[in-house]
């Protein structure tokens, strides 16, 4: 008799985009197949959970029917790429958004080993070599990312490859583009550290496609593969030299990078609330907290998508986007939200809407601590802490994993807790609202009680001192309260 092996399914959704029949048919797939429900991630994406070994081809099979699948969504190759651009928010938004897909779908492996595992097609004796992975593919994981100023809400400098669009007089006339971003680190290692990619030059949009895989094979070529956590493209770039990189990727690519050109990004968060698009259609986000789409929330969304006429957006903030409402629904679509208990999501408060957590215990392997399961009882002592001085109104970054590797990127926030064993977490304080900036080590092994006694005093200072609409990460750093040198690219901004 086998043990009763479980698996985590994870979507390759590109660019989180989704439409309101391939949810529905998730939905229903995740009922018969996922034992512990689903989620969304922060890479804009679904996660099954729970399902039994047996179950896999049936669900991949019948995901393939609806256009999804599972390849490289995990594993030692490109992941599927995030892009914080709702396509239909303008033409520019569409350019960015299918180069994105085009990204993706070049990087993709490319023999039909995953047809041929799944899908039980015959053997193809064309494509049985893998021409842009080898027989080894990449050393570990490679995570690329696309955002349009000012929005920051994947957090573009924690991809191992960030494009940056630039637009000027409303075209899209290319990206700066960011190298060797990374959040994951070992608490238990010196030479471990997460990473804010370094802004390296401006391509033009078409080369964004190319320049991504010649980036990817540089990693391929160069990573570590002998010491697995040191195998990240980060660490290669440290290593090799920033400039023995350049040299790399100007053969590789047969031209130089142009310098960058001016950004400024305001924020990492979603935009909450109803917005227009360019071409007068609407969009509105509902909060989902650490993405989890329990029972309840799994039947409200069921029955709202069976009568939705728009589209699905899945954010890097866990969140989902109804996309594309034309203006004659918005009265209908908010009726419906309100009758199914789902339009209070609509205005989550600003405290809420910029706290993430990973899924953490008892899900995942990796975990030490709790994280998902303790954030509504944290966030309300952390909100009655606010209000004793008079914070309440004001929306401080903070995000919670239940260990250093930092899926819910936690070194980016401007407070963060990440998980050291069970009840306690190392603090980490002094990133950014706009997710430019490393957060640093304030306190090891803090229990919850504890965060919150460390914080009193710095909320007790930041209520009395801060400068007009100054965010707290930027009041800690300003009164050098930050105890070491963090690493910002506030400075390249324009
Ligand atoms: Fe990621 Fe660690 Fe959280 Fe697991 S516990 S989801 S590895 S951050």
């Amino acid at each position: 008799l086998e043990p009763h092996y479980q698996f985590m399914v994870r979507l390759r959704i590109p660019g989180g985009r989704l439409t309101k029949q391939q949810w529905i048919e998730i939905d229903r797939l995740s009922r018969i197949y996922s034992s512990n429900g689903i989620r969304i991630t922060t890479r804009q994406t679904i996660q099954f959970h729970g399902v039994g070994k047996q179950c896999l081809q049936p669900l991949l099979i019948s995901l393939e029917k609806i256009g999804i699948d599972t390849l490289a969504a995990c594993g030692d190759d490109n992941r599927g790429i995030v892009c914080g651009v709702n396509p239909d928010a303008s033409r520019v938004a569409q350019q960015v958004y299918d180069l994105a897909r085009e990204t993706s779908s070049r990087l993709l492996p490319k023999t039909d080993a995953y047809r041929e595992t799944w899908y039980d097609t015959p053997p193809s004796a064309s494509q049985s070599e893998e021409p842009l992975y080898g027989e080894t593919y990449l050393p570990r994981k490679f995570k690329i990312g696309f955002v349009i100023p000012p929005d920051n809400d994947i957090d573009i400098f924690a991809q191992d490859v960030g494009f940056i669009a630039v637009i000027e007089k409303s075209r899209l006339v290319g990206f700066n583009v960011c190298v060797g971003g990374g959040m994951g680190q070992l608490d238990s290692r010196e030479d471990s550290y997460p990473r804010l990619s370094t802004p390296i030059g401006f391509i033009e949009a078409s080369d964004a496609p190319f320049i991504a895989e010649v980036i990817m094979t540089i990693q391929r070529d160069y990573g570590d593969r002998k010491d697995r956590h040191r195998a990240r493209f980060k660490y290669t770039l440290d290593r090799i030299g920033l400039d023995s990189f350049k040299n790399l990727l100007v053969n590789r690519f047969g031209k130089k990078l142009a310098p960058l050109k001016p950004y400024r990004l305001t924020n990492n968060g979603d935009k909450l609330g109803w917005h227009q698009t360019e071409d007068s259609q609407w969009l509105a986000t509902l909060h989902i907290q650490s993405g989890r789409i329990n029972h309840h929330l799994q039947d409200q969304l069921q029955a709202f998508f069976q009568q939705y006429s728009g589209e699905i957006r899945l954010t890097a903030n866990q969140n989902i986007q109804l996309i594309n409402i034309p203006p004659y629904d918005i009265y209908d679509v908010a009726r419906r939200l309100s009758d199914l208990g789902l339009y209070e999501r609509l205005i989550p408060s600003s405290q809420e809407a910029v706290t993430l957590s990973c899924v953490a215990l008892p899900t995942c392997g990796l975990a030490m601590a709790e994280a998902e399961r303790i954030t509504p009882d944290f966030l309300a002592l952390f909100n009655d802490l606010k209000r004793q001085y008079d914070l309440q109104t004001k929306p401080i970054t903070l995000r919670i994993t239940g260990c250093p590797n930092g899926c819910a990127r936690p070194y980016l926030a401007e407070i963060a807790l990440t998980g050291r064993a069970p009840g306690l977490y190392n603090l980490y304080l002094g990133g950014s609202h706009r997710g430019d900036r490393l957060a640093t080590l304030h306190e090891k092994n803090l229990s919850q009680t504890q965060v919150l006694d460390a914080l009193a005093p710095l909320f007790d200072l930041y209520s009395t001192d801060r400068l007009n609409n100054e965010y707290f990460g930027d009041f800690l750093h300003r009164c050098h309260f930050i105890k070491s040198s963090s690493i910002s690219n506030q400075s390249i901004q324009e």
